[in-house]
């Protein structure tokens, strides 16, 4: 039962279904239909023959009494004795009673003789054993008197013989008449002298069931009126209608019919069966197609890794709230793992796919009454919550979500640290669509990941405006590195203790922008969110090599995005850059923040390492900004710490950074590595770090960073 209810859910198998049902049924009734139909049809045109034959058979039956009659007359006229007696003139009439008029008794053959003169004037007559008393032959009717008109000549002459029908007095009746003539040629009727031989025999049931039996006819009989059954006219030898010769139809169309229903029966039953199995069979083919057609809809709607409901599935029960009307507010959470990528990169897809399969399970279990959490694809997940307390259910579900995912997850012997970047949209369905929440809950998000990740962003419309802004930025950037906008600056890199520039840091710059110019941190920002970053990384690096190749005294950094740092064949890209440039390995330096080291730690030692085994040297970049000490960043084997500017900039005047500053300087230079402090405005500042140990400086007190050109032009000043 439970089976049929699905069909309910696919109408158009049901249909299918409906059709086929109705097809076999049609199909059924019109083989019964043509079965029976034919079956009649032969039956009765099988009784139309046989009737048929059967009108023949009696008209067959009405000729051989005439000839009978024919042969009677023969036998009985031509024959020597009767010559004999009848041309007497004076007719002996006892004899020829004696002959002819006890015939009746004898054979029943006959019922009346007569003997007529060469006018066929009555001489003598007998009829039914008795002396015929009438003078004229009125008694024998028109039929007789047709057969005399007719032949009267070739009875004469030509001694014929005629039988034929008429009706007497006493009914209907075969009648014969021939010449009473002798055997042989040798013995003439005299003169013009004429004897006539009529013999007659009434038709009576006897004789019409003698018929009946010889030719095969059932109930042979003979009524005045024609009658319900078949029948054929009897007429008399005149032609006038005497009566009709009925009998009882065989039917033997409706015999075989009876006879062929069982077999006929049979053959429907089976038909029908067949049918009935071709029904069955196709329904059984139509449910499987059906079922399989839900199944692959249900699975359209299911993620295969974390089968949570997918991104299909959630913005279709948005928008089936909406479209039902349903009041209240929704809210929609998005949530983006921080750092998934890695955990792809470094372990493999498959520790990837069960890291999704884990975190899957245990934000089902956060999930609030009535909500509905879908993994959205990659490692993007999406609740949605209705009702009337939705963004309070919203927020508590966001943060639980946070919680969990700021902890590291085990999974098996491994421990991943992981985050998440959150964003959360509430409104109402009717004065946004579901797609619109989506979306705004994205721009939360992905501002929560853009300003610092691991956090929760509500939206808010300015929020809109900023990620507008982002999007016509994100093109600029697209655009510019195709039109070639995008250049690079150097700033000076001094040693501490001679002044004298060693080095330089490249710095990316974009005037050329349509808008007007965008400082570095915001469009390299936005570059790192939208991927951008690779393309725009690897020019700066191919340029700042390119243009410092020439000078070499000079050490070149380059910064490096966490995003850059994060591709698995980046250390093969820096390779392939040193080669093209043909820029000696030992003189570059990239620079990576703590951000990425921390979240990548074993990529990070392993890129590290790589690099270090092309000859380049890496620098911690930013140092101060994090929450890292120094002790646990030298499993890193960085060659060079960069103090962060912000640190740098407080030596002068705040004795706790400028006594983190000189600690953090000496374990450097106790752990063989290269100490940078980046942002020196001021001389002050330059002699305390100095002092403190610091081994290069960088910033405003020494140079701004400039084009290439002024570079090359400082230097010939210099050298001058
Ligand atoms: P950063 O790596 O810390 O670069 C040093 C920044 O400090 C530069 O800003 C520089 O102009 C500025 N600076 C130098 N001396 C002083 C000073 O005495 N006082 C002050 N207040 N600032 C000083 P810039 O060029 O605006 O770059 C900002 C940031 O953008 C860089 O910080 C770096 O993180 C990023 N960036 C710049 N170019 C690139 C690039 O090619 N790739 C990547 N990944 N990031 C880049
Ligand atoms: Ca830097
Ligand atoms: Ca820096």
């Amino acid at each position: 039962m439970a089976n049929w209810l699905h069909w309910r859910n696919i109408p158009t198998a049901k249909t299918l279904f409906v059709m086929i049902f109705m097809a076999g049924i049609g199909l059924i009734i019109s083989v019964v239909a043509l079965l029976y139909l034919s079956l009649h049809l032969i039956s009765t045109k099988t009784n139309e023959i046989d009737d048929r034959r059967t009108a023949l058979s009696v008209q067959g039956a009405v000729q051989t009494s005439v000839n009978r009659m024919w042969s009677l007359v023969l036998d009985n006229a031509v024959w020597d004795e009767a010559v004999k007696e009848a041309y007497r003139p004076t007719l002996d009439t006892a004899w020829l009673y004696k002959t002819w008029g006890s015939g009746l008794k004898i054979n029943n053959l006959y019922d009346g003789t007569f003997i007529l003169d060469e006018h066929f004037h009555l001489l003598w007559g007998a009829f039914r054993g008795k002396p015929f008393t009438e003078d004229n032959l009125r008694f024998l009717g028109r039929g007789m008197q047709f057969l005399i008109d007719q032949h009267a000549q070739p009875l004469a002459t030509e001694k014929n013989i005629y039988a034929g029908i008429t009706r007497t007095r006493e009914g209907v009746a075969f009648v014969g008449i021939g010449l009473i003539r002798p055997m042989t040629e040798g013995f003439p009727v005299q003169g013009s002298a004429r004897r006539y031989l009529v013999i007659t025999r009434h038709l009576n049931p006897e004789i019409l069931s003698g018929l009946g039996k010889t030719f095969q006819i059932d109930d042979l009989a003979y009524t005045a009126e024609p009658s319900a059954g078949p029948s054929v006219p009897l007429k008399s030898s005149a032609g006038e209608l005497l009566g009709y010769l009925s009998w009882q139809a065989r039917q033997p169309g409706v015999q075989a019919a009876q006879a062929a229903s069982t077999d006929i029966t049979q053959i429907v039953m089976l038909a029908a069966a067949l049918i009935l199995l071709f029904i069955l069979l196709s329904s059984v083919g139509l449910y499987k197609l059906a079922k399989g057609e839900q199944q692959a809809r249900r699975i359209a709607r299911i993620d295969w890794l974390s089968h949570l409901p997918n991104r299909r599935a959630l913005i279709e029960k948005l928008e089936q709230s909406r479209l039902s009307g349903e009041p209240g507010t929704k809210s929609v959470v998005f949530i983006d793992l921080d750092g998934f990528k890695d955990v792809n990169d470094i372990y493999g897809h498959h520790v990837g796919d069960q890291l999704i399969v884990t975190i899957a399970q245990t934000l089902r279990d956060k999930i609030p009454p009535e909500g509905m959490l879908a993994r959205m694809g990659g490692d993007e997940f999406a609740m949605m919550v209705g009702g009337e307390r939705a963004e309070e259910h919203a927020a508590a579900f966001a943060g639980s979500v946070l919680d969990y995912l700021n902890t590291p997850i085990s999974l098996g012997e491994r421990t991943i640290h992981i985050g998440a970047s959150i964003g959360i949209a509430s409104g109402l369905l009717v004065e946004s669509t579901s797609s619109e929440l989506f979306r705004r809950a994205d721009i939360a998000m992905y501002h929560s990941k853009s300003t610092g990740k691991g956090r929760i962003t509500h939206y808010d419309s300015e929020l809109n405006s900023v990620r507008e802004r982002e999007i016509v930025i994100e093109n600029d950037i697209r655009l510019g590195l195709e039109r070639e906008e995008f250049d690079v600056w150097y700033q000076p890199i001094v040693d501490a203790r001679s002044q004298k520039m060693i080095g330089v840091e490249a710095l990316a710059r974009w005037h050329r922008r349509p808008a007007g110019a965008l400082k570095p941190d915001e469009f390299i920002r936005i570059a790192e969110t939208s991927g951008l970053i690779y393309r725009l990384g690897q020019f700066v690096l191919r340029r700042a090599c390119f243009d410092l190749q020439p000078l070499s005294d000079l050490k070149l950094s380059v910064n490096i995005s966490p995003a850059q740092f994060r591709d698995p064949d980046f250390e093969n890209k820096v390779a392939g850059v040193l080669q093209e440039t043909g820029f000696p390995a030992g003189r570059l330096q990239l620079e990576v923040t703590e951000t990425y080291v921390l979240e990548n730690p074993e990529r990070a030692r392993a890129a590290i390492a790589n690099l270090k085994l092309l000859g380049t040297a890496v620098a911690l970049d930013d140092f101060g900004t994090g929450y890292s000490s120094i002790g646990y960043l030298r499993r890193f084997n960085f060659d060079t710490i960069k103090i962060d500017k912000s640190l740098a900039g407080l030596v002068d005047d705040d004795d706790q950074a400028s006594a983190l500053v000189s600690g953090t300087i000496r374990i450097a230079s106790a752990l063989g590595m290269a100490v940078i402090a980046e942002g020196v405005e001021t001389e002050k500042q330059m002699k305390l770090l100095r002092l403190a140990g610091c081994d290069q400086l960088q910033g405003f007190y020494f140079s701004q960073p400039m084009p290439i050109e002024s570079l090359l032009q400082l230097r010939q000043q210099r050298h001058c």
